[in-house]
């Protein structure tokens, strides 16, 4: 095979929020240093990329989102490869790696990444480098650097390996996982060890380095077959798997060049990147002053850009680096003294300082209401002081609250912003961010269950707007039963969308149950006791009817909100209200629940 063929290789990523995407990208940037040429596609431009006759080693980048499922740029190429007529051979010409991507604070942890590989091994492709599990709940980085570094040498061993014979081509398909997770003295490792073994491999690249490589009986794969060796510079187990860690000096991650050329431009996204500049036509605060969370509502004009989208889907938000933070790095440069001049910053290779990546917001309106605007809901998050930090605002939160100030209005005041011109309104950079399956079911006579508290409610607000317009134009129609549970700490401070939506839903039928509780305020003059706080507490009390939609009339379950503590309490409640709805014990229940993510009956769009 030609050099120059061989040493090329192909990279599809299928990114959520772009972290799949960046890393991809470095991986691609760093291919020439190590003597390769890569080409990168997302998974989504099928016409750049044909796999079906793709003789080139691939390396997959993929992400996880909703429910555990592929990133919506992924959908369509997962949909064609879980064809189910593909013969079981269909890409047994196929050499590939993949990083899976994801957050153990979610269910179904890298279940994206995960759903490809176990596809393309079904359809008989192999691994030449074994799959990495990073997990955002921890850093990504950890389990990331270390698969990157593993890469080249296992590109290397495979090209070489594609030049010689088919006899060495068999040898290839010894590169997989399980080899991977044989130890020097050959005994199994179950797949928790990976990312240990990442780091292992690290490790023993740099000790073949130095020559310290030790040959094991088995010559199945060189690289796995090193010995570690205690130093100064690493340790070997028990030692290396134990939660100890030493810091080790911070390699210099940054490039520093100054022009002499002033420039006082802004940063503009690129429209590759999706985005549109739209004006901020409203900003409301839903919450009152004395609220423990301020949650603002800012309503994005949209026509001029066309932009659709349905309820459930969600908006990108850019935002910039904060002005001080930008300061603070300046000052750590020492370059404030020469501000005059355009300070060309880069970041060295290899070092997930990521590219600052955009905030999705649901969207909490239908375009059938508000045609031409999408309105968005967050709480400005407050992160409080600490010894190592001043209190300070988050990032794209903190700066939109400042940013629309000067229309922002307590709810229920005229708009300032009726008397403003288009230019006078603030700006935003937003980009659609379509929601593969968090939608109303197709049919509307199927009944839904929402569970949204705080500003989780805000993709409710959408579907329920569509379907009260839905409900006015098609009277003969039947809709199913729509509940809401929705919990905030104080009914007088937060219950957002009170007055002009949740209490007109249920007052026109729409909304046929709102279930509300109060976190934080008193107990009433009664003095109930056991008095419903979260909104699981009030799921509980109407298990009997959870149960029946779902389990009886097909319907389908809605979550959202926080991912860390909200989600998971009303997952174990699902689990109980549907163990003892059919008498089953918890695994049945895990089991029977499973089948309902399955079927897209429960759905989340939840956020830690
Ligand atoms: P929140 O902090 O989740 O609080 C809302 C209510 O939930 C409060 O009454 C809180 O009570 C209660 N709560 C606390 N722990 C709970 C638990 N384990 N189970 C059930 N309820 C619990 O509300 P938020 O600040 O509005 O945050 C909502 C979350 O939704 C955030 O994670 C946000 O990122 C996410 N989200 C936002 C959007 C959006 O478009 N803005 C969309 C989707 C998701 P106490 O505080 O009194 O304990």
């Amino acid at each position: 095979m030609p050099c120059e063929v061989a040493a090329r290789f192909l990279i599809l990523y299928g990114s959520q929020r772009g972290q799949a995407q960046s890393i991809a990208e470095e991986i691609c940037q760093q291919a020439a240093e190590h003597g390769f040429t890569a080409d990168i596609s997302c998974l989504s431009n099928q016409h750049n990329y044909n796999l079906d006759s793709e003789i080139r080693p691939v390396v997959f980048m993929v992400s996880t989102t909703g429910d555990g499922d592929p990133p919506d740029t992924a959908q369509k190429f997962v949909r064609k490869i879980k064809n189910k007529s593909l013969p079981h051979h269909h890409f047994s010409h196929l050499r590939y790696a993949l990083l899976a991507l994801g957050d153990t604070n979610y269910a179904n942890f890298c279940n994206g990444g995960k759903t490809i590989d176990s596809r393309l091994q079904q359809l008989g492709a192999k691994h030449f480098y074994p799959t990495g599990h990073a997990d955002d709940g921890t850093g990504l980085e950890v389990v990331v650097d270390p698969w990157i570094e593993g890469l080249w040498d296992a590109l290397k061993k495979t090209f070489s390996s594609m030049a010689t014979s088919d006899q060495q081509d068999a040898d290839l398909s010894d590169c997989t996982q399980d080899n991977f997770h044989k130890t020097a003295s050959g005994q199994e490792k179950n797949k928790s060890d990976l990312e240990v073994d990442l780091h292992l491999l690290k490790l023993s690249e740099a000790d073949s380095q130095k020559g310290k490589e030790i040959k094991s009986d088995s010559s199945d794969v060189e690289t796995l077959s090193t010995v570690l060796v205690a130093s100064l510079k690493q340790s070997v187990p028990p030692l290396s798997q134990s939660a100890l860690s030493v810091p080790a000096l911070p390699a210099s991650y940054l490039e520093v060049r100054l022009e002499q050329v002033s420039t006082e431009r802004e940063p503009v996204p690129s429209d590759k990147d999706g985005y549109h500049e739209v004006s901020i036509s409203k900003a409301v605060q839903l919450t009152q002053d004395d609220a423990v969370k301020a949650a603002i509502l800012l309503e994005l004009d949209i026509s001029e850009q066309n932009l659709a989208y349905q309820p459930g889907d969600g908006f990108d938000i850019l935002c910039p680096n904060r002005a001080s933070e930008v300061e603070e790095l300046l000052l750590r440069l020492d370059l404030q003294t020469r501000k005059n001049c355009a300070v060309q910053v880069n970041l060295l290779k290899n070092k997930h300082l990521p590219k600052l990546q955009p905030r999705a917001y649901s969207a909490a309106s239908s375009s059938l209401q508000h045609p031409g605007k999408v309105n968005l809901v967050f709480n400005v998050v407050e992160f409080p002081a600490r010894p190592e930090h001043p209190a300070r605002k988050g990032l794209c939160t903190g700066w939109l609250a400042g940013h629309v100030s000067s229309i922002l209005r307590p709810l229920g005041t005229v708009p300032a912003s009726e008397h403003l011109g288009t230019s006078a309104l603030p700006k935003v950079h937003v980009r659609p961010r379509p929601s593969s399956t968090f939608h109303l079911p197709a049919d509307p006579s199927v009944p839904v269950v929402m569970v949204g508290p705080g500003t989780g409610v805000a993709p409710f607000i959408g579907f329920l707007q569509q379907r009260e317009k839905e409900r006015e134009a098609n009277r003969e129609a039947t809709f199913g039963e729509m509940w809401l549970f929705f919990g905030c700490r104080h009914k007088d401070k937060d219950f957002l969308f009170r007055y002009k939506e949740l209490e007109r839903f249920a007052h026109n039928g729409t909304l046929s149950h709102l279930i509300v509780c109060f976190s934080r305020d008193e107990p009433d003059a009664a003095g109930t006791v056991n008095r419903p706080t979260y909104v699981q507490h009030n799921l509980r009390l109407h298990a009997k009817n959870v149960a029946s939609i779902l389990l009886k009339d097909k319907g389908s379950l809605y979550v959202c909100g926080d991912a860390k503590n909200m989600a998971k309490d009303v997952n174990d409640t699902l689990l109980e209200i549907i163990g003892n709805e059919l008498q089953i014990d918890k695994l049945d229940a895990m089991k029977t629940v499973a089948g309902l993510r399955e079927e897209k009956r429960y759905l989340q769009d939840i956020w830690s």
